[in-house]
């Protein structure tokens, strides 16, 4: 089994079977993320490479592959005949397989389009992992996302009209104080318009080897403390309307909210008030550039 530089999977895949399709991401750019600022640079990797992986992974524990995750960055990137060969061999090879996930920004999907999302799920993609970030355009840009509100309504949608399951990846407080509200509420109104399967919450940590955390060393970017995370978290909850499901699957999170909205949307307001009681000393610790 090959791996080239950092290897991340959303905490959703911790039990599927990680195999190599790119290295690196090919935007690299975000001011919040560190993961590939100093490399590799992007490639995609060749089929017949990642097929060896999967060969090597069929001999070992062909039979117990439920879940499968092609990192890294932005796999969806790859030319999509060959992240749809890939699919198909994994499905050939692995006969439990149930699903197939990749990440995936924006930009990559609208560049794709339609007939390629529906030709990945043809091959046996099932969902991607898109990280919204956040529905507010002057965040977006401020943050180097390299995409818009409206690119990533559009993205969505695609990825939903192809049959594809889709996870959107919100990060609380990535307007800082000065944007928390514009941040819950476009946030909240692109979600709607998406109608994700999943939309996973992230509290912003600013880490190391980082623009943004060189912004608030320079005291150009005031953090939110953990009541106004979760005060923002509230008006995002209540303004989203679409069926979906809320997770806050991730450690940096001040809170772990789960539920069906908009079925569950009153308990989970009624959890975040309670919270908005407690003592600042309860909440976890604030891992400014610590990491
Ligand atoms: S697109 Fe994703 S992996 Fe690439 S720089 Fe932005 S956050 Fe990092």
């Amino acid at each position: 089994m090959h791996y080239e530089g950092p290897i991340y999977r959303p905490p959703s895949e911790a039990d599927s079977l990680l195999i190599q399709a790119t290295v690196g991401c090919p935007h690299n750019k975000c001011t919040f993320c560190m993961v590939y600022k100093k490399g590799p640079l992007y490639r995609a990797r060749p089929v017949k490479e990642i097929c060896k992986d999967i060969d090597e992974a069929s001999l070992n524990q062909g039979e117990n592959v439920t879940a499968l995750f092609f990192p890294a960055g932005n796999s969806i990137a790859m030319p999509t005949s060959d992240l749809a060969a890939i699919c198909r061999y994994s499905r050939e090879k692995f006969p439990r397989l149930t699903r197939i996930t990749v990440y995936g920004s924006s930009p990559y999907i609208v560049q794709k389009g339609l007939a390629d999302m529906v030709t990945l799920r043809k091959a046996g993609l099932t969902r991607i992992h898109v990280g919204l970030e956040s529905g507010d355009d002057d965040i977006l840009a401020r943050v180097k996302k390299g995409t818009t509100a409206a690119e990533q309504i559009n993205a969505g949608q695609i990825v939903k009209a192809a049959g594809l399951e889709l996870s959107e990846y919100v990060i609380l407080g990535l307007g800082g104080i000065q944007r928390s509200e514009p941040h819950a509420l476009k946030t909240a109104g692109v979600l709607s318009e998406i109608k994700p399967d999943f939309v996973r919450l992230r509290t912003l940590v600013p880490k190391i080897n980082t623009l943004l955390l060189h912004e608030i060393q320079k005291g150009r970017f005031q953090l939110l403390s953990p009541h106004q995370i979760l005060a923002e978290t509230r008006l995002l909850i209540e303004n989203i309307r679409c069926h979906t499901r809320l997770t806050s699957d991730h450690y940096t999170n001040y809170l772990n909210l789960y539920g069906d909205l908009p079925g569950d949307k009153n308990r989970l307001c009624r959890e975040i008030d309670r919270a908005l009681g407690w003592d600042p000393g309860r909440f976890r610790a604030p891992f400014v550039g610590t990491q």
